[in-house]
């Protein structure tokens, strides 16, 4: 079907627009693609008439038009832009249905329209793609985000450390990164004759934390955790206005360093952390764990000692078997320096994430040099357990707001309590006073006093999804009560002022 409807598409576009060149039809078993130059530029606003055409060709195709982009002619970045769109074909009405049905919850829980709906995150030309910025109210999100994950990690043992974003090249030389990422290294320099790189990963910075003293076996496990940007170079086609793939992302990143004989009680205890956070989340169900091991026949990818390397991966088999995790051995997805387990997530469309990870290394901290002393008064080597719990805030946010179609539990809400004046120029004083209140409660909250009429307020509160909106009349006013809806109900319930603050008190700590 796919082969019928790309030369559908083909024929189409030639009889509807003159002098197309350089075109070439391609299809797989999901989509089907035509690539084309022309002199007319070609929109995404004209594929229904495009789909009618083909249907008028051949009254049996059920198909729909996906997208237009500029690709390079014979894939060669060397070759001229031309234009290629993409397409689906369908069995029949019902499949074709049904993908539209599909198309439509994609748009609605779609983060990038979500994101703009709730003001959360933006782009500029001016700082470039690929390049988010955080609005007042996506930076609440972030930083609540950043202090639940914080919590979490301090009650199984994390300190907070903070690190400068660029280093000496020779840091991520001797980390074996400088190999690994070559081409996505951003190497920064100064007229002043700085030669820095930004930093791609955290590890070797937190390495030489661990360094700046003498370590006894008593301190061991050590950890440290850190969210912070790490830049990437990804290629400059890949990035645009999505949080998908991005060139500085925010790392929730963490180590542990610690003696050989505490490893396997290490990871146990990172994958009881990364259950604990995403049950806290909502999120923990439709999971699945990859033990993404080494790629047999290309042990020159991968840095360490071949022993080191079959007790890691067994390690992490037996831990797999003892939480009943049930984890896919994945071939050729270890790290640089180890094998490790990959906490896949299903996001509301089905769509696979990858975000926790938990990985062994006994490789970097030889490298680096790092030791401490053992019970007998010798120097021994420590290992190193790298685990990303949140993982990227940006991917971390896209799984949230598609999941919840941008309904953040009120913890986490940049504004948990809206207020809304029955008739500004009664009210108004009574709003004001209620919102100093909650300010003072360190609740957010804000207070819509725009000229616009109550219901309107209402249905904007709605939109930006605000949990709780208060509707202040004279009852309330008179009284010293709080009116207030939860956000999908359109109950209205009284409480005094004291009462309200208790109750919210309550819904903010709920997990
Ligand atoms: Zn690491």
């Amino acid at each position: 079907m796919n082969k019928k409807c790309c030369e559908l598409l083909k024929q189409v576009i030639n009889n509807l627009y003159d002098n197309i060149r350089l075109d070439n039809i391609s299809y797989d078993k999901d989509e089907f693609y035509y690539e084309f130059k022309s002199d007319i530029k070609i929109s995404e606003n004209d594929f229904n008439k495009l789909e009618d055409e083909m249907r008028k060709l051949d009254d049996s195709v059920f198909v729909k038009l996906l997208r237009i982009s500029g690709v390079y002619y014979n894939g060669d970045a060397n070759n001229e832009m031309i234009d290629r769109i993409v397409g689906k074909a369908f069995e029949n009405k019902a499949e074709y249905d049904k993908y539209l049905e599909f198309l439509e919850e994609a748009k609605e829980r779609d983060h990038r329209k979500i994101g703009q709906d709730l003001d959360l995150f933006c782009f500029s030309d001016y700082v470039g793609g690929g390049l988010p910025l955080y609005t007042p109210r996506g930076t609440i999100v972030k930083d609540e985000l950043q202090k639940e994950i914080e919590k979490v990690c301090r009650k199984y043992g994390f300190q907070k450390v903070s690190c400068p974003s660029l280093a000496d090249i020779s840091l991520f030389e001797t980390s074996g990164h400088a190999m690994k990422f070559n081409d996505e290294l951003f190497r920064v320099e100064s007229p002043k004759g700085h030669k820095f790189v930004l930093k791609p990963v955290q590890c070797p910075h937190h390495t030489q934390i661990y360094a700046s003293k003498i370590r006894s076996y008593r301190d061991l496990p050590i950890r440290y955790m850190e969210s912070d940007k790490q830049y990437r170079a990804e290629l400059q086609g890949a990035v645009g206005n999505s949080l998908s793939r991005v060139y500085a992302i925010t790392v929730e990143d963490g180590h542990s360093f610690c003696r050989r004989d505490q490893v396997k009680q290490e990871v146990i205890n990172m994958c009881n952390l990364i259950k604990d956070f995403y049950s806290r989340m909502g999120l923990w169900e439709n999971n699945w764990v990859s033990l993404s091991v080494r790629d047999y026949d290309h042990p020159e990818k991968y840095i360490g000692k071949k022993e080191d390397w079959d007790i890691c991966e067994e390690m992490l088999q037996e831990v797999s078997d003892e939480l009943g995790l049930n984890a896919k051995r994945c071939e050729g997805e270890a790290a640089l320096y180890g094998p490790k387990l990959d906490f896949m997530f299903k996001d509301a469309l089905g769509r696979e994430i990858q975000i926790p990870t938990v990985q062994l290394d006994f490789a970097t901290p030889s490298r680096f040099g790092l030791s401490y002393i053992d019970e007998n008064g010798e120097k021994a080597t420590p290992v190193m357990v790298h685990r990303a719990v949140l993982g990227s805030y940006e991917r971390f946010l896209v799984l949230l707001l598609e999941q919840f179609k941008g309904v953040l539990p009120i913890w986490l809400s940049p504004v948990q309590v809206n207020i809304v004046p029955v008739n500004i120029k009664y009210h108004d004083e009574y709003c004001k006073k209620i919102q100093n209140i909650l300010l003072e409660e360190d609740i957010r909250v804000s207070y819509d006093d725009s000229k616009e009429q109550m219901n309107k307020k209402i249905r904007q509160s709605n939109i930006k999804k605000n949990p709780i909106t208060i509707i202040i009349g004279d009852n309330e006013r008179d009284n010293n009560l709080i009116s207030y809806r939860l956000l999908g109900n359109d109950e209205t319930y009284s409480l005094s002022i004291d009462e309200f603050i208790k109750f919210i008190k309550e819904e903010i700590k709920k997990r």
